[in-house]
């Protein structure tokens, strides 16, 4: 029996991996579960998972829980929150499915922890790589397995191959909602626009990152901090039907990839069950046949700005990416609550990456640099576009 830990277990990523949970009592325990604001679902979820470890954003939501659920025996909340779960709470794989860089110290405390984390949080390995790279080393046991399609299909394809072996990875996008629009055309677009994807089921966050194509920027910072490959190594190509989920080239020219539907119940089984593969009733199984056929094109970097803004946080490195995430986060928040445009989106993030001042994450207060870099980020963001 493998005892689970989820955060963020209300979002997209968390209730699809309840629902395998669901479809596998036997083999999995859910210890414990996190969500933030949407009470009436964690409320179902305790329901029926009896986790005995809890957190949510409020604590008067908190109390509530608590007095209505006797079995809970810690209930967590605010700031410091999640990090107390993860680092409280018994467990062997923790699922880190919340959105955005809050995700960061609950990760930290998994890694000391020497856990298996399933790593959805993409934000935190862009903001806060270079420390949780280090960090993992001082702590070898831990084994950091990537839920992100892409990087679950990169971790695939590196397996059994020697590493230096690998010329380069290929991560593939589906081009999101405007793929084919120029400019122009996406001066105006609307947050209801923006926000249908036409492959994926995600949170809101992450599918307005993935009409900006914002998404796939974090995404090779993530790859170049999981796989470690520089990021001239690092390509993306837009594969609109998302059966490819990212490749590896290797000196001999063999190209190795993962296929499946695009649905993120199999790189989260994966990352649960690794290095087994293992059946689940609600795998959507991949038709060939039945297929339309795969396509590949080059992505538009003039128009969705967002890739090259990642490859040059990433190049600058050190603050940089968390400077490039926090500006994005915020300035996305603020598209959806309709205070600025879809394009400003980019020109947020480049002006604040214009105008920060790049800190050293050489020394031991790297995790405090990171965290107060976000923190400014954020203020500043919101103190110049929020109107
Ligand atoms: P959702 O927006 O659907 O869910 C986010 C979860 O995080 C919810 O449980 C939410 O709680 C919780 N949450 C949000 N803000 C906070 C906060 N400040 N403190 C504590 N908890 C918070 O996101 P997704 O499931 O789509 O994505 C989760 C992560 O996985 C992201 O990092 C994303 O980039 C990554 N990812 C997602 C993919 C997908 O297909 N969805 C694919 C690849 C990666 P509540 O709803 O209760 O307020
Ligand atoms: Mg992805």
């Amino acid at each position: 029996m493998k005892k689970i830990l989820i955060l963020g277990s209300t979002g997209s990523i968390g209730t699809s991996a309840l629902e395998l949970i669901r479809n596998n009592r036997e083999q999995y325990q859910v210890v414990g579960i996190s969500g933030n604001k949407n009470i009436d679902l964690i409320r179902e979820q305790i329901k029926e998972f009896s986790p005995t470890s809890i957190y949510v954003g409020l604590e008067k939501d908190a109390e509530d829980l608590k007095k209505e659920f006797s079995f809970i025996e810690k209930i967590y909340f605010g700031e410091n929150g999640l990090a107390e779960l993860a680092k409280n709470s018994d467990y062997d794989i923790i699922l880190t499915a919340v959105s955005g860089a809050v995700g960061i110290d609950a990760t930290v405390e998994a890694i000391k922890r020497e856990k298996r984390i399933a790593l959805a949080n993409k934000e935190t390995m862009v903001a806060a790589g270079v420390y949780i790279n280090r960090l993992l080393r001082q702590y070898p046991k831990c084994e950091l397995i990537p839920v992100d399609s892409e990087h679950s299909a990169l971790f695939q394809s590196l397996q059994g191959f020697n590493k230096k072996n690998a010329r380069k990875l290929i991560i593939t996008a589906s081009g999101g909602t405007f793929r084919g629009k120029k400019t122009d055309d996406l001066k105006n677009v609307t947050v209801e626009q923006a926000l249908k994807h036409p492959n994926w089921s995600m949170g809101k966050k992450i599918t307005i990152d993935s009409s900006t194509l914002v998404n796939k920027g974090l995404e090779v910072i993530e790859a170049h901090e999981l796989f470690g490959f520089d990021y001239d190594d690092i390509e993306v190509v837009v594969h609109p039907q998302s059966i490819i989920h990212s490749m590896v080239e290797y000196e001999d020219g063999s190209i190795i990839s993962q296929l499946g539907v695009p649905s993120m119940k199999t790189p989260i089984l994966y990352a649960f069950t690794y290095p087994e593969k293992e059946f689940n009733k609600s795998i959507d199984f991949l038709s060939f046949v039945n297929s339309n056929s795969l396509t590949f094109e080059e992505p538009d970097r003039e128009t969705f700005r967002g890739i090259d803004l990642a490859y040059r946080a990433g190049r600058t490195g050190q603050t940089m990416p968390a400077v490039f995430n926090a500006a994005n986060e915020i300035a996305v928040d603020l598209f959806m609550k309709g205070k600025i445009k879809f394009l400003d989106i980019y020109q947020i993030i480049e002006k604040v990456m214009n105008g920060h001042q790049v800190l050293s994450l050489d020394g031991d207060d790297a995790l405090e640099i990171i965290k107060k870099v976000d923190k400014e980020t954020r203020k500043k963001v919101r103190e110049q576009w929020e109107r």
